[in-house]
């Protein structure tokens, strides 16, 4: 086998790659890019009833907080909230909007709760999470679905009547900062702010196959008993194809369940099991690895590795899933996840091209020096400040003269905003690991990371506060800005190759050497053995700083699937440059100054400096950031993940997963901006060990039943030890 191959298999393609659900695109409190315009319930990628129940409650009570509802409004007959749809999320929304006396309108296509009244008779259902009270008035605790729609029923009717109008929304449409809601039929309805509560119970995913439009194929089963004797085949390999097959056989039909995988990944384990025992009673057989590939009024074929099966059939059920209403949310305006449109692609080029020019002046080149020329820029700084100069040991000299060259300014920008996005994480996450980590990123940033090499090492130098013999070993002298290489502090926290300048010198820097060898190959080796390759990415570098900070709200814009796997490799490519290099620049040093190997290297070094440090992890980097989430440059481009990655391979970090309480939301995956498949490991309760995972603890924090738990493996693979630092709200309230 091609040995390229081998080792991306190894190191990255072997690892799952499945894809995100695209939705409309909303912050964690439902905000869509349509001031205004919320979206609740199953659109926000949990699909439970506690859940629904929950966000629309918070939705109201987020719109109730504006300055707009604390003030008489005028009495047009504009309501204060519409709520499009209602199940249980609009419901509890209407409730809500009650309470906190605002007035509102529910617009409802089909029935209240209709989702819920077309589950099949009988139904069991699942409560998750046991522990979770939702917020709002509507409690949801049946545990069969006729009690549940008669407990959403009483709660929605007579003495808490809550009113519905009967009405199909097509678009809503904001004007003059009023939205108003087209509905069928060419009514229009006027609100001052509006809730999407739609659900996904509309689209049903098609098969695609001939004779999917026959009269004997439904994609939802309302009573069992009215198929008792026929020969049925069910087809997916989700809860609900698997809870159709069992209400079906306990019905007493002849149930065939076709599923394409080998094996189910996917659904509660309550359901495999049934579904299990019924085939191994020989009640339901299961078809497993088989696509279908048509239908005919007295027949299915369906096919396997082994050819294609003809089987007797009445009723097909095609169970494949549904999908959100996008076109509903397109009309209206609202951004989907994931998707393009001109708009976005302009404002993503004229990012970009900010991108180039900020680095292009951060490092020094052409568009700089243009600046430079024409005085726009702090330069005459140190004209204004001619007098503090004249003492040039103060303080104030110092800064004076650090703050004359843009990576002063650069890293002072950078530094407020990793402290002002940090601490708005730390107020929207909650969790003892976000808190700490984010505490230690911003203090590396601020304190080693400016501060240090900025203001701090110059002053000590200039003042003679620190050894002679160190400054020399560490901080070369020069006959401009503060007399001596301060920047070479940043190698201190940033390592080889990372930061390959204290490395790829003219001459051996012996201490700098010996400093990056020791974080490269002993120190970082050995975190990542312990706790993953996040101990460097998500807790100690800048870049790691800043994706989790002002990235934070852009985790799920990542390029999730198996190309994107296939990408990863781009770093090992710029590790091996990186390493050519270092070979390269070594035999130099051993040759001499005279060697063309030497002679030739300043050449290649400003190459580098302009394809890696300013093209990829510049611009690249951080003009992709609002559009492909702000760890493009680590998981695609960064040698040092890159050289992580394999470390990674042998590291003893994982997040386990407890199998029986996934419901195989997706919400891991979506969340995770190394583009990491979390959920194929969970549902199948695997321990996480792509060497991507950074320990954002994204997916450990938003995973709706507390599944996830980040640890350290044993030899065999299972928990030696589950880490300390809580960090997952769920588990937290179960242990509370
Ligand atoms: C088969 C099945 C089994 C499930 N089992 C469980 C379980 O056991 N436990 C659990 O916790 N969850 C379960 N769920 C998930 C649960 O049903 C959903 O999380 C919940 O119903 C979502 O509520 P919602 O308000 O967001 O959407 P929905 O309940 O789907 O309500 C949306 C409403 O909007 C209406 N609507 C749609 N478009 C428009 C429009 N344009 N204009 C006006 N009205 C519109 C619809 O008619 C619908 O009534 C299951 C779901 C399914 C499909
Ligand atoms: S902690 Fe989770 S979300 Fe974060 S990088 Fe690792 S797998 Fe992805
Ligand atoms: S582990 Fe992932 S897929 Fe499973 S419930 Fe949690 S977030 Fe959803």
């Amino acid at each position: 086998m091609n040995p390229i191959r081998t080792y991306a298999r190894w190191l990255h393609t072997r690892f799952p790659a499945g894809g995100v659900e695209r939705l409309p695109a909303c912050d964690g409190e439902g905000r869509t890019n349509v001031p205004g315009l919320y979206v609740a319930g199953d659109l926000r990628g949990v699909p439970l009833l506690k859940f629904a129940a929950d966000t629309g409650a918070r939705v109201v009570r987020a719109i109730a907080a504006e300055p707009l509802f604390r003030t008489p409004r005028p009495d047009d007959g504009t309501v204060d909230v519409a709520i499009v749809g209602a199940g249980v999320s609009g419901m509890s929304a209407a409730l809500e909007a009650g309470r906190l006396g605002l007035s509102f309108e529910v617009f409802e296509s089909n029935e209240p709760f209709s989702t819920i009244v077309n589950f099949p008779k009988a139904k069991p259902i699942f409560t998750y999470p046991r522990d979770m009270t939702p917020a709002g008035g509507l409690t949801v605790s049946a545990d069969v679905k006729e009690p549940l729609v008669a407990e959403l029923r009483a709660q929605t009717t007579g003495e808490h009547e809550v009113p519905v109008r009967s009405a199909r929304v097509e678009s809503v449409r904001r004007s003059g900062g009023v939205f108003e809601l087209a509905l069928e039929g060419g009514g229009v309805a006027r609100a001052r702010r509006v809730v999407c509560a739609l659900g996904q119970s509309g689209n049903f995913r098609r098969l695609g196959v001939p004779g999917e439009d026959l009269d004997k194929v439904y994609n939802r089963l309302h009573d069992p008993a009215d198929f008792r004797g026929r020969r049925v085949l069910v087809v997916g390999g989700g809860d609900s194809a698997l809870e159709t097959a069992v209400a079906l056989a306990g019905a007493g039909a002849e149930v065939a369940l076709s599923y394409r995988k080998e094996a189910f990944a996917r659904p509660k384990p309550e359901n495999v099991e049934a579904v299990e025992r019924l085939a191994a009673e020989r009640r339901v057989r299961l078809l497993m690895g088989t696509t279908v590939r048509e239908i005919r009024a007295a027949e299915v074929d369906v096919e396997s590795g082994g050819g294609v099966e003809t089987l007797a059939n009445d009723v097909v059920f095609t169970m494949i899933g549904r999908e959100a209403p996008l076109d509903f949310f397109r009309r209206s305006g609202v951004a989907i996840r994931g998707e393009w449109t001109r708009g976005r692609a302009a404002a993503f080029a004229a990012f970009v091209v900010f991108c180039a020019f900020l680095y292009n002046w951060k490092s020094g080149g052409a568009l700089g020096n243009l600046f430079y020329a024409r005085h726009w820029w702090p330069v005459s700084i140190q004209d204004t400040f001619a007098s503090v100069l004249s003492n040039p040991n103060s303080l104030a000299s110092v800064v004076v003269t650090s703050a004359s060259t843009p990576s002063f300014w650069y890293t002072l920008a950078y530094s407020l905003i990793v402290v002002v996005f940090g601490v708005r994480r730390i107020r929207r996450r909650k969790t003892p690991y976000v808190t700490a980590q984010t505490v230690v990123l911003m203090a590396i940033q601020v304190l080693p990371l400016f501060i240090l090499p900025e203001i701090l090492l110059p002053w000590l130098g200039k003042n003679a506060l620190l050894p002679r013999g160190l400054l020399d070993a560490l901080f070369p002298a020069v006959g401009y800005g503060n007399g001596r290489e301060y920047w070479r502090a940043y190698g201190l926290v940033l390592a080889w190759p990372l930061n390959v300048y204290n490395v790829f010198t003219g001459h051996p820097l012996g201490w700098w050497l010996v400093i990056a060898f020791v974080q490269t190959f002993v120190l970082i080796p050995a975190a990542v053995y312990v706790w993953g390759k996040g101990a460097y990415c998500g807790w100690v570098c800048s870049c790691g700083a800043l994706a989790e900070t002002l990235g934070d709200t852009h985790r799920t814009k990542m390029w999730h699937g198996p190309r994107a796997n296939r990408f990863n490799m781009f770093g090992q490519a710029v590790l091996a440059v990186a390493l050519v290099m270092l070979v390269w620049r070594v035999v130099g040093w051993v040759l001499g100054d005279d060697s063309a190997l030497s002679r030739a290297f300043p050449l290649v070094m400003d190459k580098y400096k302009w394809v890696v440090d300013v093209g990829l992890a510049g611009v690249v980097g951080y003009g992709f950031y609002f559009w492909y989430s702000g760890r493009v440059w680590c998981r695609f481009m960064c040698p040092l993940a890159a050289l992580m990655h394999v470390y990674a391979r042998f590291s003893r970090f994982r997040i386990f997963a407890d199998k029986k309480k996934c419901i195989s939301c997706n919400v891991c995956t979506t969340v995770c901006h190394q583009g990491i498949d979390v959920m194929s490991f969970a549902n199948k309760g695997l321990p996480m060990n792509d060497p991507e995972c950074v320990r954002c603890s994204a997916c450990v924090q938003s995973c709706p039943t507390g599944v996830l738990s980040f640890g350290r493996a044993n030899n065999a693979g299972s928990v030696l030890r589950e880490d300390r630092l809580a960090s997952s709200p769920v588990r937290m309230r179960e242990t509370r």
